[in-house]
């Protein structure tokens, strides 16, 4: 650095304003450099060299990012980072913690990048969507993130894009915190905080025109709004911006699903604008139609559920490097009965989301693994979202890798997370038989190192 302060590299990134402090004061930083260093020490910082080494013998290692499995490795990690990775031969040094996971399918942590941990179901009997909002304070909902945050880490899912709090605020933040903090377990966080509609866009609904009702999102009219309330959501901590570019869906006379577009082009062009001046990206809830060309002509980052996209919509994705998290669980439970609208539409939205995804996989679209589990209860297995994938198509290893470094590479996060190799944070885990045989596997993960910390062990000898 300019000012000779290097120390300050010891914990990577300060905040601008401490950078400025320190151009006067170079030993004043260095204080202030170190105090801050051992305040982030539980959270990311890097690991010095002094961090006792542990060994994890990997019977076979998935690694996210090579195509073939390999035989009998050995992971070395110092404190939260992978050191190195070798071949299951070599030796391991004296006095380093050795764990044993010979027998089993070594994996890196995975990454879902649709949750809900402010949600808890819409079961309709329940009182749906609406109780999340209308019967629970917030400490209950807070009470409940952190059990989904804790369910997510358990299941082996190190990493979570959390898109939305449903009205519980900038709560995904904070909850953020209390993880980085330690206070409480669970996977590294990519808040998106309040997400984005218009009028007429959002729950909650179907009240009387009386009542000022809470509602599940920021609304927004006219490009003005849009973008003060982007500003506002990263200025309180938004790491991604969530808009919905559609909302209300139904089927049609002539038996098409049609769904409600929400904001324009430049209502949506203001959000993106301004998220990606912060270096942030934006992604865009869209099912069909208007909304989804209009999420696509916004220059949005990653579509969310697309259920029918088509041909030329794939095609202007890989033009514009889209990312497409497809949510496909999501649309096979709870189903109305079939002789209703609802029912019809439950079923047009999971007819049409097979074909569209299918395209998708043919064109090399850049899948990302995403469940909208809160929309689903978070008592069931998040994993179930690669038996969707595999069952319509999509090999095990590709399925594992939209999980993983596919993942990692949309958080702007490739090589850090979704990876065993040197320089990545050390989030392991690990499953008894193999995956790419079952991908059902994944569904009982036995083994989860987050940070370089184990959090849960099964099977390690
Ligand atoms: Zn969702």
């Amino acid at each position: 650095m300019r000012n000779g302060c290097n120390r300050l590299s010891l914990c990577g990134k300060l905040p601008d304003a401490v950078e400025e402090l320190t151009m006067r004061h170079s030993l004043a930083c260095f204080t202030l450099a170190l105090a801050l260093c051992s305040v982030g020490t539980r959270g990311q910082s890097n690991s010095p060299a002094a961090a006792p080494l542990t060994i994890i013998r990997a019977g076979t290692l998935i690694d996210g990012v090579s195509e073939t499995p390999k035989k009998n490795q050995l992971i070395f990690v110092r404190g939260d980072h992978i050191e190195r990775v070798t071949e299951g031969s070599g030796a391991t040094p004296a006095g380093a913690k050795v764990i044993d996971l010979s027998g089993a399918t070594v994996l890196p942590g995975l990454i879902d990048s649709h949750t809900h941990i402010f949600l808890w179901g819409e079961d309709p009997a329940k009182g749906g969507y609406d109780a999340n909002i209308l019967k629970a304070g917030i400490a209950l909902r807070a009470a409940r993130a952190t059990y989904a945050a804790r369910r997510a880490l358990e299941q082996g899912f190190t990493t979570l894009r959390d898109v939305e709090t449903e009205g519980a605020g900038y709560g995904d933040v904070e909850i953020k915190q209390a993880i980085e903090e330690g206070t409480i377990p669970g996977p590294r966080l990519f808040c998106a905080t309040r997400a984005i509609s218009t009028t007429g866009g959002y729950n909650l609904e179907g009240y009387a025109p009386e009542l000022e009702m809470p509602k599940g999102a920021q609304l927004v009219d006219g490009p003005v709004e849009a973008r003060k309330a982007a500003r506002q959501q990263l200025e309180h901590g938004a790491d991604w911006i969530k808009v919905y570019m559609t909302h209300r869906s139904w089927v049609d006379k002539q038996g098409n699903l049609v769904s409600q577009p929400t904001l324009t082009v430049e209502e949506l062009k203001a959000v993106v604008d301004e998220a990606h001046g912060w270096q942030k990206k934006v992604a865009c809830h869209a099912y069909n139609g208007i909304g989804l060309q209009r999420a696509l002509d916004g220059g949005c980052d990653s579509i969310e559920h697309g259920l029918e996209i088509t041909d030329a919509q794939i095609a202007q994705m890989q033009r514009q490097g889209t990312w497409y998290c497809p949510t496909i669980s999501a649309y096979y439970g709870d189903w109305a009965p079939a002789d209703t609208p609802a029912g019809k539409r439950d079923r047009a939205r999971a007819a049409v989301h097979e074909i569209g995804f299918k395209k998708a996989l043919q064109a090399h679209l850049k899948i990302v693994f995403g469940t909208d589990i809160g929309g689903i209860p978070w008592t069931e297995p998040m994993a179930q979202e690669f038996q969707q994938m595999v069952k319509l198509g999509m090999a095990p290893m590709d399925a594992i890798q939209s999980a993983t470094s596919r993942a990692a590479e949309m958080l702007d996060m490739k090589g850090e997370i979704g990876v065993i190799a040197p320089g990545a944070y050390a989030e392991v885990i690990a499953v008894s038989g193999d995956p790419l045989k079952d991908v059902g596997e994944l569904e009982h993960v036995r083994f989860v190192m987050h940070n370089g910390s184990v959090f849960k062990s099964e099977i390690a000898k």
